[in-house]
């Protein structure tokens, strides 16, 4: 069996990163992926759920996670915390299921230095007008903390050039095709084939 392959995903948020995900989980074209859940220190919004959205816990716990060496990854992001689990993300890519981050610039610096051969996507809205619009919609958080969000928004979109992809998510369909063109190419990629058809190849190879 081929394992699994690691992609990482990054956006300021209001992108609609959460929304393609979701999106990309329920394609019928798609099977054996899952979304990694991350522990964070950060307090849970109305409408998220603890175990679906994130794992929320405290400084405390946060502190001892890391000590434990629990993360594969993990940075602060708005003055909080936020973790990938070591454990969930191993045992998912060694059974050949591909696991999607959704993580910032951080993270996807951490990532690509412990797992080189994961792959990483960018996601840029298409206008900052656009980007304003989604982040007032969602109705989450206060005015200081969406123009705080506005200006960590160009922090984090000037590490677009650090990924593999870059996606504009104009239309939500488009984007989600894109997402899936990417995957599907990364699984038919020579060093991904190889490994996963070596019986076949070498039976074929055979004189
Ligand atoms: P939010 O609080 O809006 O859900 O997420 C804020 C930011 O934290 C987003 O950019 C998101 O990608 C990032 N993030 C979420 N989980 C993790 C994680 O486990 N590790 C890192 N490094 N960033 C994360």
């Amino acid at each position: 069996m081929s394992l699994g392959i690691l992609f990482i995903i990054s956006a300021p948020s209001g992108t609609g990163k959460s929304s393609l995900i979701k999106g990309l989980l329920k394609s019928q074209f798609l099977n054996n992926i899952k979304a990694s859940i991350s522990h964070t220190t950060r307090s849970i919004r109305p409408g998220e759920l603890h175990g679906k959205d994130y794992y929320f816990i405290s400084k405390r716990e946060f502190k001892i996670m890391i000590q434990q060496e629990s993360f594969l990854e993990y940075a602060k992001v708005f003055n909080h915390y936020y973790g990938t689990s070591r454990e969930f993300i191993e045992d998912m890519l060694h059974s050949g299921i591909d696991v999607f981050l959704d993580i910032d610039w951080q993270g996807a610096k951490q990532i690509r230095y412990k797992i080189p051969k994961s792959k990483s996507i960018f996601l840029l809205p298409p206008s900052k007008d656009i980007l304003y619009k989604r982040l007032r919609n969602r109705g989450q958080d206060s005015d200081i903390v969406i123009a705080k969000r506005m200006e960590q928004a160009v922090d984090e979109m000037e590490h677009y050039l650090e990924y593999d992809y870059l996606i504009i998510n104009d239309d939500f369909e488009k984007a989600i095709n894109d997402l899936i063109t990417i995957i599907s190419s990364e699984h038919l990629c020579l060093l991904h084939q190889k490994h996963k058809y070596n019986i076949l190849i070498s039976n074929l190879l055979k004189r």
